[in-house]
């Protein structure tokens, strides 16, 4: 793909555009395809932001993206398994980071400590984050363990495109199969049912009594419906219910009975799978009771999706020391070595910050003596915590200096230009764009025999911004959604 020389994107064909955006907006809330203004009014609804077509993507990059997901998912789960080796890194996160890497890192040895049984399978819904250079490689930004978003939306958004080409509502044409629709929705949705079913076989205490999946929610979710789709899919194809709970009131709606067995008061359900669509960042934790309430969901025996150690496994400080392959290869060595390729093959320079060693060191000069080529990323989720370029040395000046070994500082990877259209509140912005493609894996895992239950690649997201803002975030209000047209 020359994405540069491409002229992109093409006019709509005839007609009214004014109808052609409206009729976008009624497909997308038809759908789901949308988010609440604000999380406490429910009738106040409006269409996810989207681009209006699909965005050019390298097709072999793109393949690439998804043939790499399974090795993802399995050195992640090994990094969460190696407990030795997990404990020593985020031990010394800890120390800089006292309320909130510090608190998880707790709840992580208390779990350990906890009495009565404990579940040994662990599942994961991650998903790895790419931008693609401009040479058609994809380089990964991060690898997220817990509560990934807008897989269902995703899904929406590439069924949206693909009902525009075949309503001939696209100026171009567009080759069959082009312009993929993402199974996302679909996948996450199986490998959900799949960990519930494992606890099912193995750990329900009563055969035959009723069993749900718990979702830990943020209060007021503007982004509900990517969580709802996920929910009616689960229970249309699976039968399976998924009740919804804040951190806060955990402990007002679950009850702990005997053998650690987590019960849903209301409905007098057994919980197989406690899923976290919140519980990520400082902001999930308002008071001591949300920290009590998570200490208490870990020590249940449902299956955590993910446990509290998996989500410390995706902080960025391990994803630095990943880029290593005598890491990589000592923790996952079962990974082939063409697999193990692959993912290093997609590792942009990452270095630590820290005084103790040489790199340390080194990355040190180069955050002050060429802070253009870097981003600079503290122990954060969620959008909104990065440094970028210029601000790097200014930033580290007002930090002390014994605490910049919580940070890490990142090659910056530079896209191709293109242009989209991008619709948001009904209205069409047109500029230079950047899409960050997002992969998605499901993976449930014996942590305490290392044995795989099951390893699949999930779907994906493209998502969109344009190219004057720096982060991605779409629920943060920078970003969109977005499909991948193939090229
Ligand atoms: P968060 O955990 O907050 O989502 P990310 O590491 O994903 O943090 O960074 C947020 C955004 O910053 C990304 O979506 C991307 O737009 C931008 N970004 C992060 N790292 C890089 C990089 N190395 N090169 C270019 N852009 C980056
Ligand atoms: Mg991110």
């Amino acid at each position: 793909m020359s994405g540069s020389k491409l002229q992109y994107p093409p006019e709509l064909s005839g007609g009214d555009e004014e109808e052609t955006l409206i009729a976008c907006q009624q497909w997308a809330l038809s759908h789901g395809l949308c988010m609440l203004d604000d999380g406490k009014v429910l009738s106040k609804t409006s269409h996810a932001p989207f681009t209006l077509f699909p965005t050019p993507f390298p097709k072999t990059a793109f393949e690439e993206a998804l043939n790499v997901q399974e090795a993802f998912n399995e050195l992640y789960a090994r990094v969460s398994s190696n407990t030795g080796w997990l404990e020593n890194v985020i031990s010394e996160l800890a120390e800089f980071d006292p309320d909130f890497t510090g608190r998880l890192f707790k709840i992580h040895r208390q779990v350990k400590k906890a009495a009565g049984p404990q579940q040994p399978l662990t599942a994961g819904l991650f998903r790895s984050d790419y931008i693609t250079t401009d040479k058609n490689k994809i380089k990964q930004v991060e690898f997220n363990t817990v509560s990934v978003s807008f897989g269902p939306l995703s899904s929406k958004v590439s069924e949206l495109h693909n009902y525009l080409i075949s309503n001939g509502i696209y100026g171009i044409e567009y080759p069959i199969e082009s312009v993929p629709v993402s199974p996302a929705l679909k996948e996450l949705a199986k490998s959900l049912a799949q960990v519930h079913s494992a606890y099912v076989e193995t750990s329900l205490s009563d055969p035959g009594s009723p069993a749900s999946i718990l979702m830990i929610v943020q209060p007021n979710e503007r982004n509900i419906f990517d969580q709802k789709l996920l929910e009616y899919e689960l229970s249309s194809t699976y039968g399976i219910f998924t009740h919804r709970v804040t951190l806060t009131d955990v402990q007002e709606k679950t009850c702990l009975i005997e053998e650690n067995r987590l019960i849903h008061q209301a409905s007098g359900d057994e919980i197989s799978v406690v899923y976290y669509r919140s519980g990520y960042s400082p902001g999930d934790y308002m008071s001591d009771k949300e920290w009590e309430n998570r200490l208490f969901l870990e020590c249940s025996y449902a299956i955590k999706c993910p446990s509290v150690t998996t989500q410390l496994a995706g902080t960025k400080k391990v994803q630095q020391l990943l880029t290593e392959r005598a890491v990589v290869n000592k923790l996952a060595p079962n990974i082939s070595k063409s697999s193990v390729d692959s993912l290093l093959d997609t590792f942009v320079a990452i270095h630590p910050l820290d005084e103790e060693t040489p790199e340390g060191r080194h990355a040190r000069t180069l955050a002050f003596d060429h802070p253009e080529y870097y981003v600079l990323k503290p122990q954060r989720e969620g959008g909104g915590n990065n440094v970028y370029k210029e601000n790097i040395p200014g930033f580290l000046t007002s930090t002390p200096k014994q605490n910049w070994a919580a940070y890490i500082l990142m090659e910056l990877i530079h896209p191709p230009q293109i242009k989209n259209r991008i619709l948001r509140n009904g209205t069409p912005h047109l500029g230079e764009i950047v899409s960050e493609l997002g992969v998605f894996g499901g993976i449930l895992w014996n942590s305490h025999t290392g044995e795989c239950k099951f390893n699949k690649q999930d779907g994906w997201l493209l998502r969109t911004k344009l190219q004057s803002s720096d982060e991605g975030g779409v629920a943060a209000g920078f970003g969109c959604i977005d499909a991948v047209y193939l090229l």
